[in-house]
């Protein structure tokens, strides 16, 4: 069956923001045919480049700074990709179909791709602004890390959720003492099981990582302009010699919201990543989007999503059916542990470990009724794999099937 075909061919298709999502979808547009030209804004330095070795291989200078690349530079201009680092786009006139930027031109789209991710929310508290006071969202703020952490050094990290944890570990691989200061009474709070939340905190503790839970951190102080402690509510002041704050992400969505398109928790989208301008498209972590297989809308922060919504903005642009769903995932290294996530635990009734987290390996089913909604699964790769499979399919599990290792994931699924 051949390709319908593409709705504008000679259609300049201009992305903002060169991240995994923008890269991702310039290449694919190129890939699906699309002849006309393409404009590709970023505001970083570099080509578009993977953030998860960031916190993980990177950090701990098992991965290279060219091997983070998506695409070699070259790639682009032998595809007749306008890359344009260093550049940001201001603002988005509808009425006219252009976009500002901050060199002071004006760029003419037909069909304009906002892929500009997310950026790590900072605490409003005193000493935010000291030296070593660190985020790690960019490759430049990984470099400022990587220089900061070692030996004879303690690292203090606000927060427990993933990339925190990540950190941590990258911390103590480097040989830093690593102390995790986290708000709630648990690790993972907002996005995991207390079954994963403890089993991280004794495997952290196990490779010399401190935690102090409940503790609300209500300012950094320093000498010099440095910093060197984390003041917590209770008074009590935790020495260190750099932090890094990991309290999560918010949407770049103020061009979207500048320019009156629909927004929620990010910009909204369709299930073709088209906002509610039909030129307009949004992709990636700055996307608010539906996903049909729970019924609901919501903005995800993973690659995979990175990856599906610029398959979707790619596919509508060239004329393309739209990709069939997927169930969302994501995953997380730590130490010699690999988290795999397939779905979102909404709605769930029933929480059922399959193995022994004393193992090392095991899996957490997430379910309503009889059916999965999500699985957490630690160093299990036919858990994860099929447990996607059953969260796309909605197929029912037999839960005493499922609890009992000597099933495999095979005989569950089927
Ligand atoms: P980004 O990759 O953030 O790209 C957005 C780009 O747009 C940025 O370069 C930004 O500078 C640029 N931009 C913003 N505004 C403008 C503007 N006005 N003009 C021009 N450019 C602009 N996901 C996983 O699935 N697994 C993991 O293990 C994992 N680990 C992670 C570890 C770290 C440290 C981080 C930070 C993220 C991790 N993620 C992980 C999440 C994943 O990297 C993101 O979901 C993904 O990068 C989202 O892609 P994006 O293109 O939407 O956003």
């Amino acid at each position: 069956m051949s390709d319908p075909p593409n709705p504008d061919p000679a259609a300049h298709v201009v992305i903002l923001g060169a991240g995994h999502a923008g890269g991702t979808a310039s290449a694919l547009l190129r890939q699906y045919g699309h002849p006309g030209p393409i404009t590709l804004i970023g505001e970083e330095p570099i080509p578009p480049y993977q953030r998860p070795p960031l916190s993980k291989a990177w950090l701990k200078g098992e991965a290279d700074a060219d091997s983070l690349a998506l695409k070699p530079l070259e790639f682009y201009a032998e595809h007749d990709i306008d890359f344009r680092p260093l550049m940001k786009a201001l603002s988005i006139n509808r009425g006219e179909k252009t976009v500002t930027l901050s060199d002071g031109s004006s760029l003419a789209y037909d069909a304009l791709i906002l892929a500009t991710g997310a950026r790590a929310i900072a605490l409003p508290i005193p000493g935010a602004d000291l030296a070593g006071v660190m985020f790690l969202r960019t490759a430049a703020d990984a470099e400022r890390l990587k220089a900061t952490v070692g030996p004879g050094k303690t690292l203090a990290v606000v927060g427990g959720g993933y990339i925190g944890l990540e950190v941590a570990a990258s911390g103590r691989a480097l040989g830093a003492e690593v102390v995790v200061l986290e708000r709630e009474s648990r690790l993972l709070a907002r996005v995991a099981c207390t079954v994963l939340s403890d089993f991280f905190k004794a495997y952290h503790q196990q490779h010399g990582v401190t935690f102090e839970l409940g503790a609300l951190v209500t300012g950094f102080e320093g000498e010099g302009g440095q910093v060197r402690g984390v003041r917590l509510a209770d008074g009590r002041l935790i020495a260190c010699d750099a932090v890094v704050v990991g309290v999560g992400a918010a949407p770049n969505d103020e061009l979207a919201r500048d320019c009156g398109l629909e927004t929620a928790r990010g910009v909204t989208v369709d299930l073709e990543a088209r906002t509610s301008d039909p030129a307009i498209f949004a992709i990636g972590d700055v996307a608010h989007r539906p996903m049909p297989i729970y019924g609901r809308m919501f903005r995800m922060e993973s690659v995979p999503n990175a990856l599906e919504g610029a398959k979707q903005a790619a596919s509508a642009i060239a004329g393309r059916p739209p990709p069939p769903g997927e169930t969302p995932w994501q995953w997380s290294d730590q130490y010699d542990l690999k988290l795999q996530i397939a779905g979102y635990a909404f709605d769930v009734d029933e929480i059922l470990v399959r193995g022994d987290p004393a193992s090392g390996k095991f899996a957490v089913f997430h379910l309503k009724g009889d059916q999965v909604q999500s699985v957490e699964a630690i160093n299990s790769p036919p858990e994860f794999m099929m447990g996607k499979q059953l969260i796309l399919n909605r197929r029912a599990v037999d839960k005493g099937r499922l609890a009992n290792l000597a099933v495999s994931m095979k005989e569950v699924a089927v």
